[in-house]
């Protein structure tokens, strides 16, 4: 229960009560009071929020206009024509989320929100996944406030005689405080739309954070003003230090660097062959479908395959300057890595 409903319960049982009893009652009420100020607070920090999320202009993103549905009676579930939020049963206690009305509130905020993204992504990548993505907030997630994961189902099966894998569905799991971060948010979701393709980790960690930064206001790992030089840092084998990322859980003194420079360089090939240049890359990658016939990621020699094709261009000088371990493929290398790559994996215990 609220504090303001609370103080209207003890205003209500005033009358027909003894004296004595009364002066208690008002003392309460006058401790409830000193509340009010904070209670005030919370509720303006809160309509501000809502007011932010629903002002897509501020965050840069086109409003949408999503059909969506509130699960009755109890709003702890809702849909949208691309996603699905659930609130996870350690929120239906906390104070901003425990009635109905809140809940539903939030859905129709969060829900608009993500489908703005969506309709972002869809502009800039082209990307249109054709599975919903399942969103679950939780107060805490795997014992955190400080993680949000994303999961990709996905089963093999045969298509026009080959062996492929499809994906079921995406799901993401959120701590409330984190999902309220608009950067983190719009970056952990654009890993939802990227992993599906299975790309190196510097290449979707590059888009999460030109995505939150330059349509999410979330801007905590500035461009660097060149790719080389200084900028540039090499492992003992002298190979760019991008290249052997494992991605968020691996920390280190180079991460700040990692995520600044892999944004540097995802922005660098978009300024230079055009805003629809990854449109192009992953139309290429979808026609051929190479990436679903990976059990592992996509080498970045792969990849600048696909980025090659949509420059017009051999961009393998290009990352070799930047000491990247890469060469120039033909479709037939990629096929031949894919199956070498693939029977490598099944070896494994
Ligand atoms: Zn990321």
């Amino acid at each position: 229960m609220k504090r303001r409903n609370r103080l209207l319960f003890i205003i209500k049982v005033f009358d027909g009560l003894p004296r004595t009893t009364t002066w208690v009652m008002v003392l309460i009420a006058v401790l409830v009071c000193n509340g009010c100020t904070a209670l005030k607070e919370a509720q303006q920090r809160r309509e501000q929020r809502i007011l932010e999320e629903r002002n897509a202009s501020s965050l840069m993103l086109r409003p949408a206009n999503p059909t969506i549905k509130i699960k009755e009676p109890d709003a702890l579930y809702a849909t949208s024509d691309h996603y699905t939020l659930t609130f996870a049963k350690d929120l239906y206690e906390h104070p901003e989320l425990d009635s109905i009305e809140e809940r539903e509130t939030f859905a129709r905020s969060a829900l608009g929100y993500m489908e703005s993204l969506y309709d972002a992504m869809n502009r800039l990548f082209g990307f249109q996944p054709k599975h919903k993505i399942h969103v679950t907030l939780h107060d805490l997630y795997q014992g955190t406030r400080l993680a949000a994961t994303t999961t990709t189902n996905y089963r093999y099966g045969f298509q026009n005689g080959r062996y492929l894998k499809f994906v079921n569905g995406i799901k993401m799991d959120f701590p409330l405080a984190m999902y309220e971060k608009h950067g983190v948010r719009a970056h952990e979701l654009t890993h939802a739309f990227t992993n599906i393709y299975f790309l190196p980790v510097w290449f979707s960690e590059g888009i999460a954070v030109l995505i939150q930064t330059e349509y999410a206001q979330g801007g905590t790992h500035p461009k660097f003003d060149s790719l080389k030089g200084t900028y540039l840092r090499v492992d003992l084998d002298g190979v760019n230090q991008l290249e052997n990322w494992g991605g968020h859980l691996d920390g280190g003194p180079l991460t700040q660097w990692r995520y600044r420079y892999s944004y540097t360089l995802v922005s660098e090939l978009r300024e230079r062959y055009g805003n629809d240049f990854y449109i192009k890359v992953f139309e290429l990658m979808e026609a051929d479908a190479l990436h679903q016939r990976l059990e592992g990621k996509m080498r970045t020699s792969f990849l600048v395959y696909y980025l090659s094709k949509a420059a017009g261009e051999d961009l393998v000088p290009f990352f070799q300057e930047l000491q990247f371990k890469v060469r120039k493929l033909t479709k037939e290398d990629i096929l031949k890595q894919i199956e070498e790559m693939n029977s490598q994996i099944r070896r494994q215990p």
